[in-house]
């Protein structure tokens, strides 16, 4: 067996920050700073390249010129490596995780991406367990001897998730990460027990074509009771505005006040798209279940199903990049692309 290629991508995050003596905050070092933390990697016996952003990032200010920064880099090295490893930080990791996944169609190598709560230099890290766990995920093989993992995945502590049905649900918790509405891919204890019923798997012959473009004319619209006419009228008549994530109540309700749905319908008579996802940890949008959410798929809104709100507003946000006409775009929201939702 030849020395699995691993390629690590460090955009920066906690797992490679370091404290400032003056200030005492954390902020992002560089890639030489994380391996001289973890000397077991030399162990796993890989060949292990590194890119390194400069400079590494809080992943606070991700934002789409990195997500093609990153496309590009795994574009440019598909065939050179067996696995990528991300290392990111935690507060955006589940749209960079998102973006990836519409970005890299045909995908069929793992693209792992981890990072950590605490600096890998802190005596009680799990930045080391991460890393070194992530290595092994983008290196494993399946008995035919093809990648286990050949799409975008999270690693975190004791769980690999789809990349694109996670969302970060602790700020402090080893275990960030969390896929509500979708099993593990694997489960990491004493071993790394995979999901074999779970993960992706494209034709082995699939052809790595990226999509690099994004369209930002987009905006999340969060429900509360006391939401307001101006303030939704406001943002539905946001100059170039395209399409909205509209994250509902319980099994996608929304208020049945006459001003509010006809705001909403306004907003798809001048052709702006909307996306129905519910603000629910678990479960699905039932457009037919209520009449509130009866009114808004009638109104012409879409159903997200159990997309997570990371996942809808990248997709939105990749297929208007694509310039795809508008009955295109509908199409390809109410279906999944990269298995981000389970239609029902
Ligand atoms: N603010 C950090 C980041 O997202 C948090 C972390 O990495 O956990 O880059």
């Amino acid at each position: 067996m030849k020395q699995p290629r691993i390629l690590v991508i460090y955009t920066g995050g906690t797992i490679g920050m370091i404290e400032d003596q003056s200030t005492r905050t954390l902020r992002p070092f560089d890639f030489s700073h994380l391996m001289e933390n973890v000397p077991k990697v030399k162990m796993l016996d890989y060949e292990i390249d590194n890119f390194q952003f400069h400079p590494p990032i809080d992943s606070s200010d991700m934002s789409i010129a990195h997500w093609q920064q990153m496309a590009r880099i795994i574009d440019g090295n598909y065939s050179r490596y067996d696995g990528f490893v991300v290392l990111h930080g935690t507060d955006t990791m589940a749209y960079t995780a998102s973006a990836l996944s519409f970005m890299l169609r045909g995908l069929n190598r793992p693209v792992i991406i981890t990072g950590s709560q605490l600096p890998i230099g802190e005596v009680r890290t799990d930045g080391e367990e991460n890393l070194i766990t992530a290595l092994q995920i983008a290196a494993a093989r399946d008995a035919d001897g093809l990648p286990m993992v050949r799409e975008v995945a999270i690693l975190f502590e004791n769980y690999l998730w789809r990349g694109n049905r996670s969302s970060k649900r602790s700020a402090d918790n080893f275990n960030a990460f969390k896929s509500n509405n979708y099993p593990a891919l694997a489960r990491i204890g004493l071993g790394i027990e995979y999901n074999l019923e779970a993960l992706m798997r494209p034709a082995p012959d699939s052809q790595l074509n990226v999509v690099y473009d994004f369209d930002p004319s987009v905006a999340i619209v969060d429900l509360f009771p006391g939401l307001s006419r101006v303030t939704l009228n406001h943002i539905l008549y946001t100059p170039g505005l395209k399409g909205i994530v509209l994250r509902t109540y319980g099994a996608g309700n929304c208020p049945t006040a006459n001003w509010f749905i006809d705001a909403i319908k306004d907003a798809i008579a001048r052709g702006i798209i909307i996306l129905n996802v519910t603000q629910c940890f678990h479960g699905s949008v039932s457009p037919n279940r209520y009449v509130s959410a009866d009114i808004l798929s009638a109104a012409g809104v879409l159903s997200g199903y159990d997309i997570t709100c990371e996942a809808a507003i990248t997709k939105m946000m990749s297929l208007f990049g694509r310039g795809l006409r508008h009955d295109q775009v509908i199409e390809a929201l109410r279906q999944p692309l990269q298995g981000e939702m389970t239609v029902r």
